[in-house]
């Protein structure tokens, strides 16, 4: 078996096309611009990128983006002050405090200082309780991502055996809560699963969100399932010439591609959702804050 792909990029195109119809439809009837603040602490090249597009993407969608730029030495006491203009700012509808902080700031303080209607990362405690709840609330970007193109490729997911390998905040947890709440029977393994091979064969859905390059193998994976690979590794390529790097996911490619039903490829299926979900929850926050139907 030859899996599907599913293509993330040409996905998060469409859902950007989207989010860009409705801010038309906010601008033009309502005269409102919806507008996303990145605060960045410091200068890790990574985050730098994530930013940039971020900000790339925010304005070619019409809204308005607003970076903040803060030295590494930036106090606890300074970016809370910035926090707090942004929560009062009525032109912002969604902030999002780049992770991982400078190791002097407390990160759940600062995550929990944004407003939680604000908060489009959806990583504030109130957001993790509505959602852990099954109540409205702000979806972290990545997990969201995940489940739009799993419903867009099954329809339902009702009843499916899903595995979620790794169970941090922002990944692996709301990813399980989504699932549940969509009522797949869901397992979390992470580093203390025992058989994790085993655990992970009983999967109809895979999502792969370790941190470890090309772990999870094709022998591992029931014939016919669905892997969503959300990691993000890059790795030497010496074979692309001297000093190239490669991007690889949590999933070793070729050989869960041979036996997986569909797989998302790594570059181009889990990140470029992710931006296009952040775009998506900013105009989902306009909407609530102005009281005003929010896209489905
Ligand atoms: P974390 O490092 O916070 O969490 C990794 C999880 O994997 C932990 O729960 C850990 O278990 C578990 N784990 C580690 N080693 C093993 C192992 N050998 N067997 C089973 N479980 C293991 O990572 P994140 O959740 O932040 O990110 C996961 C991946 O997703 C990374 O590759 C990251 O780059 C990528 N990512 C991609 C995004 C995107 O937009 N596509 C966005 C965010 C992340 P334990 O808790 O026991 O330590």
């Amino acid at each position: 078996m030859t899996a599907t792909v599913i293509d993330g990029k040409e996905f998060a195109a469409k859902v950007r096309a989207q989010v860009a119809t409705h801010v038309t439809r906010l601008k033009t009837d309502h005269g409102i611009t919806p507008g996303l603040a990145v605060v960045l602490v410091g200068e890790d090249p990574a985050s730098q990128v994530y930013v940039r597009s971020k900000g790339k993407m925010t304005v070619e969608v019409g809204m308005k983006s607003v970076e903040h730029k803060l030295d590494v030495q930036t106090s606890e006491s300074d970016l809370l002050a910035l926090i707090d203009q942004l929560n009062k700012d009525p032109e912002i509808h969604g902030i999002l405090v780049q992770l991982p902080l400078p190791k002097h700031l407390n990160e759940e303080l600062v995550v929990n200082s944004v407003d939680p209607a604000k908060d489009v990362d959806g990583f504030h405690i109130s957001n993790v309780g509505l959602l852990g709840t099954g109540q409205k609330s702000m979806v972290p970007c990545t997990p969201l991502g995940c489940l739009m193109m799993l419903r867009d490729h099954h329809g339902s997911i009702s009843g499916m055996n899903a595995v979620v390998i790794g169970r941090s905040n922002i990944v692996g947890k709301p990813m399980a809560q989504l699932l549940l709440n969509d009522s797949a029977t869901v397992t979390i393994a992470h580093s203390r699963t025992k058989d994790l091979a085993d655990v992970v064969r009983r999967a109809d859905i895979v999502v792969a969100a370790v941190g470890r390059p090309e772990m999870v193998l094709g022998d591992w994976i029931k014939p016919g399932a669905t892997v969503i690979d959300v990691g993000i590794n890059r790795l030497d390529a010496p074979e692309k010439g001297e000093g190239k790097t490669k991007l690889v996911g949590d999933a070793h490619y070729e050989s869960c591609a041979a036996v997986a039903g569909a797989i998302t490829p790594v570059p181009g299926g889990v990140g470029p959702m992710t931006i296009a979900c952040l775009l998506a929850n900013t105009v989902t926050a306009c909407c609530r804050a102005n009281g005003l139907v929010e896209p489905e």
